[in-house]
């Protein structure tokens, strides 16, 4: 079993090498962006209640995150762990985390954090809002929130693993081949 946590800010590129990952290790993709963006698109109770944070660009509260990623964790399938992308986000989601991995008899081998500065962020962000549809990807004080609250609730949560001795970094700027070869590189040290 190997359980990821791919770590950075919005626009860092965590989507792009999940999915690179995913391949390679065989894990199950959990993106709690993408989830909820799935619930508000089929129109659940749950993406009704995400939405309006979401629109903000704030976080979703933890009890709604969390519940969520119970019921993805929980579903079998012939994967070989997990990679949770744009979670955990708060240290309380981290906590919530390890306590989960507990239940189901599994643990988070480390955290891999992808380096952007915040510039190349904002342009990678516009970029991507030109094609993603994603509505929090076009706005301007939108994309400043999610900055924000990045630094201020989420950026904790590294240290969270560093103190667990379960933590690295890469450079996020790159090709995507390159970055993907060095977060390969720390996922065998774990
Ligand atoms: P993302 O696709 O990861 O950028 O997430 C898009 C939006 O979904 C965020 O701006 C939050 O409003 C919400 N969201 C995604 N993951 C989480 C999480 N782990 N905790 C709280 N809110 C989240």
């Amino acid at each position: 079993m190997l359980n990821i946590v791919l770590f950075g800010p919005p626009g860092a590129g965590k989507g792009t090498q999940s999915q690179k990952l995913i391949e390679k290790y065989n894990l199950k993709h959990i993106s709690t962006g993408d989830l909820f963006r799935k619930h508000l698109s089929e129109g659940t109770e749950l993406g009704k209640t995400a939405q309006q944070y979401m629109d903000a660009g704030k976080l979703v509260p933890d009890a709604v995150v969390i519940g969520m990623v119970e019921d993805t964790v929980a579903q079998k399938g012939p994967h070989q762990g997990f990679i949770f992308d744009g979670f955990p986000r708060t240290v309380a989601q981290a906590e919530t985390l390890d306590q989960l991995m507990e239940n189901f008899n599994m643990k988070i081998n480390g955290m891999v954090a992808l380096e952007v500065p915040v510039e190349v962020l904002k342009e990678r962000i516009r970029e991507r809002g030109k094609t993603s549809g994603r509505t929090d990807d076009q706005d301007e004080a939108k994309i400043n929130t999610r900055i924000k609250v990045y630094l201020d609730e989420t950026l904790p949560v590294a240290k969270y693993y560093e103190q667990q001795g379960k933590f690295a970094k890469v450079n996020g700027v790159g090709s995507i081949n390159e970055i993907f070869d060095n977060i390969c590189q720390e996922i065998e040290k774990f």
